[in-house]
């Protein structure tokens, strides 16, 4: 079983998905948690290659290009072979992120998409968590965090973050069976409480 989580910065992603981790953990005999871009050695390398600030030359396509790679690389070398031994396979984003960020956030559009089915082989996640936050309200949860950074990027976050919230949305509309969207602008244990309805669900199928 293929799970994938989803969300925008500050959407409580990395809270959450622990606490999803170690409930499945007390469920399944098997569980492995991944990440992207990451998740193996070659892939990880990648992930430094994208996140290195030495590289803000690097264009769009070029991004989405490591972005994709490196999902290749995990897919096969990784996710693949966990799911063919039957365990429980979580990873922290997956293709959604790079249709929300770079088709939508970086304006690359139909291609990104493309790609990834190369990347992929076609492996889609069976269920795909969403934390459901607005742009704005992430905006206000960091200025409650960090307001001398915020005040700082604040307007050009703004604008990319509600591209890529787009592309969520369109995502969500399009994938009803897959993604389970979940309003993450609430108490830590409210939004984990509707996860774990979530999660008992689709291991009773
Ligand atoms: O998962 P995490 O919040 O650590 O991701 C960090 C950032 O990496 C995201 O907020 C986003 O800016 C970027 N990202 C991206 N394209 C992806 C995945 C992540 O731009 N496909």
């Amino acid at each position: 079983y293929f799970i994938s989580i989803e969300g925008s910065d500050g959407s409580g992603k990395s809270t959450q998905l622990e606490k999803m981790v170690a409930y499945l953990r007390e469920r399944c005999p098997r569980v492995e948690v991944t990440r992207e871009p990451g998740g193996t050695a070659v892939a990880e390398k990648i992930r430094e290659l994208i996140l290195d600030p030495e590289n803000r030359a690097m264009t769009a396509r070029a991004e989405m290009l490591l972005y994709a790679a490196s999902r290749a690389q995990h897919v096969e070398e990784k996710i693949l072979p966990l799911l063919e031994e039957g365990t429980v396979v979580v990873t922290d984003r997956f293709t959604d992120s790079s249709i929300a960020y770079q088709a939508y956030g970086r304006g690359l559009g139909d291609m990104v998409a493309e790609v990834n089915r190369i990347a992929t082989g076609g492996l889609e996640p069976d269920l795909t968590i969403f934390l459901d936050l607005s742009p704005e309200a992430g905006i206000a949860r960091k200025r409650r965090e960090d307001r001398h950074e915020l005040d700082r990027l604040e307007l050009e976050a703004l604008a990319f973050h509600e591209k890529v919230y787009k592309g969520y949305d369109v995502l969500c509309g399009e994938n009803r069976e897959r993604i389970v969207r979940i309003d993450a602008d609430r108490p830590v244990e409210e939004v984990f409480s509707q996860i774990r309805q979530t999660l008992d669900g689709a291991l009773r199928e």
